[in-house]
Order: C-alpha cells, then structure tokens, then sequence
C-alpha cells in the first residue's frame, strides 16, 4: 500500500525534501503499525533533512523524531488497534522512518499511551521539546529544589524546551527568571509566568570570574556553551542545573571546577531520547494533568508537510519562537 511522506534525498549539491510516495513495505519491521496524525518540527528534524550524519547516516529517509496517531495493526504487544499513542525518540526519525509520514512501524517499547486530557495536536506541541523540559523539571525536584530556595533560570527560554519549563516550573511555584536573546519576546514570556527577563548577553556578565553572586537556586539550560558556565557559576551553594541543550555551544571551554569544589553545586544530564519509555509514560501523563503547561500560551505555527523545507532553514538559525506543530492526517 502507498502513502504520502515527506522525503529527504541526497542530490549532487546537498539534500532536498519533498512531500512523495512511499509503500508500506518501506517501513522497518516491527510489532506496531501507526497511523500518523500530527508530528512536530524539532532542531534534530532539520539536522536529518540537511543530512547531518550523526542525526541520520542513510537516505533516502523520512524524518520526524516525534509522532502521535492511531495503532492500526498492533502485533503481540500490549497496544490494540485504536488506541491513540505518542512515540518519541529512540531511532524515530533518525534512522528509522519518521513522524513525517502517513504511517510509522515501530516497536511496541518505543510507544505511550496518549493521556486522555490530552488530544493530538497538544501532544505535539510539547512533543519530544516538552517531555525533555519535563524531565529537566524532574532532574531539580530530584534533588529537592523547593520554591523557597529562590529564582531558578531557564536559558534559550523562547524555544520549545526553553518556553514549556517556563510554564511548568511557574504552575509549579517557582520564580523563573528566563533569558532570551529576543527583545520582542519578553512580554510573552512574562505571560508564560516568567517572573524576570534577562538578555542573553546580560548573563554573560563578569564569566572570566572563578564565582559570580550566588543567585540561582536551579537551572534549566538549553543553550550549553558560556550560557551554562556562566550559571554554574551563579548557582547558589549546593544547588543544580539541569542541561538538556547545545543550542549556543556544545562546548563548556570556560567552565572550571570551582562551582563544584567551593559551592557543591550539581550539574545534571537529561536525555529524552533513550530512557525508559515507563518513564517517558510517567512524564507524558504529569504535562496532562498536574505540570500541564498553559497550553494555550505556548506558541505553536501549524505547518504541512510541503511547508518544512522553508522551516528547517529557519530553525536551523535559531529564528522559530515556540513550537512548530505538523499536520500529517
Ligand atoms: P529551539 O530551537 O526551539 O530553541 C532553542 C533556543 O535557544 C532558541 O529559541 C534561542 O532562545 C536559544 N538560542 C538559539 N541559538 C542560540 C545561540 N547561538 N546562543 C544562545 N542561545 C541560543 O530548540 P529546543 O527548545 O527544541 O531545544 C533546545 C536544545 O535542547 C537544543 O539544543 C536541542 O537540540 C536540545 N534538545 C535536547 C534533548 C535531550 O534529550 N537532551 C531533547 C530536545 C532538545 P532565545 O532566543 O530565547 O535565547
């Protein structure tokens, strides 16, 4: 049987994406046949249409690390045809074929059940960007941040990660403090319930100091790089930061051991893509019920398929504000 996909090919001066047809029998073996009715576009998605190796090593591919939709053949597992399930991560979209076409085969361990107060769509605007904030939120209350303690920072705050921790941590109680490089954003994000804006260069402030003031009681970072030295450095003693994110830098070239070895502080790794899908299944159900962000003040632009060629490129550059849902059924 054929269905619509977006395809990436390499051509002989890089690659290019269009919506074509694939067949069933081009999907990898596997226990679950999911039909897809949305996806989401994520930085890793346009790393695989523009033919980033570590991302994607074989075209032609479908892309779309995440995916939501309706079982249709459900093989041994413990899903039937007609439930409604989430996948992300694991190989979706890398190398396996992903959210970006009509159809997903997957493994039944890759998949979660879609919480009932969550439809489809929502499921999509947080997607792979809000289960990883959810876990970085997972990661500080791990090590027993309370609202008292103080600010607690979130870096590259506009992004997908950045915006829905934003929303959490303040339904949440906390005082955020989010740090943007865009100055048109602030009032959304003090909308989001961001208590404080700091400008991207403002955090940079005073980084070739071993220390700075002591002010965060937690941190989410989504940015890495000088981002993340500088708020290791302005934790308060004993307290964390959670990195998720590289979208500055992979690279801690700054960074010293003094935040660890004079204040005790605590840097935290959280990786959505490989852990436990129970876990992924706790996390998916807290986003619908008692950390549901304000959904309705996440920014989503709803975008087909034909439209994402335009949207890697504007991603790639740092230039989307929010989430970018994608209509697939
Ligand atoms: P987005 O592209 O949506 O957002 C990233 C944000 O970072 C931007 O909106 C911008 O926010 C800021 N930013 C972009 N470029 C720079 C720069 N050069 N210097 C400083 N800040 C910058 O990405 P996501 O929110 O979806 O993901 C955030 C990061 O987390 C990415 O690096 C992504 O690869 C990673 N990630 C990791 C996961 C994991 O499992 N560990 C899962 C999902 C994502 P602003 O303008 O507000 O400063």
């Amino acid at each position: 049987m054929g269905f619509k996909a977006l395809i990436t090919e390499k051509t002989d001066d890089g690659y290019r994406s269009h919506v074509g047809e694939r067949e069933l029998t081009d999907l990898p073996e596997g226990e679950v046949l999911v039909r897809v009715a949305w996806s989401s576009l994520n930085f890793k998605d346009a790393l695989s249409a523009s033919g980033n190796k570590g991302v994607t090593r074989s075209f032609p591919h479908t892309p779309g690390i995440d995916a939501v939709g309706v079982v249709e053949e459900a093989g041994a597992g413990p899903f039937s045809p007609g439930d409604a399930v989430i996948c992300t991560g694991y190989d979706l979209g890398m190398n396996t074929a992903g959210g970006y076409g009509d159809y997903i085969r997957v493994p039944a361990e890759w998949l979660a059940p879609l919480p009932a107060d969550l439809s489809p769509r929502d499921a999509m605007l947080l997607g792979t960007a809000g289960l990883t904030a959810a876990l970085c939120v997972e990661a500080l209350l791990d090590t027993g941040l309370q609202p008292e303690q103080g600010e607690v920072l979130v870096t590259g705050a506009t992004g997908g990660v950045g915006s829905t921790a934003v929303s959490i941590l303040s339904r949440l109680g906390f005082t955020v403090v989010a740090v943007t490089g865009k100055a048109d954003a602030h009032d959304w994000l003090r909308e989001l319930g961001a208590a404080d804006i700091l400008d991207r260069d403002a955090l940079l402030e005073g980084l070739d100091k071993p220390l700075l003031k002591p002010r965060w009681a937690g941190v989410v970072d989504c940015v890495g790089g000088d981002a993340l030295v500088s708020a290791l450095k302005g934790l308060k003693y004993g307290c964390s930061a959670a990195c998720c994110g590289l979208a500055g830098s992979p690279k801690l070239e700054n960074a010293t051991v003094f935040p660890f070895i004079l204040r005790g502080v605590n840097l935290l790794g959280v990786d959505s893509v490989e852990l436990p899908c129970e876990v992924k299944q706790q996390m998916w159900q807290l986003l619908a019920s008692d950390w549901r962000p304000e959904l309705a003040k996440l920014e989503a632009a709803e975008v087909t398929r034909d439209q994402l060629p335009d949207w890697f490129g504007r991603i790639l550059k740092g230039g989307v504000r929010g989430r970018v849902v994608v209509k697939v059924a």
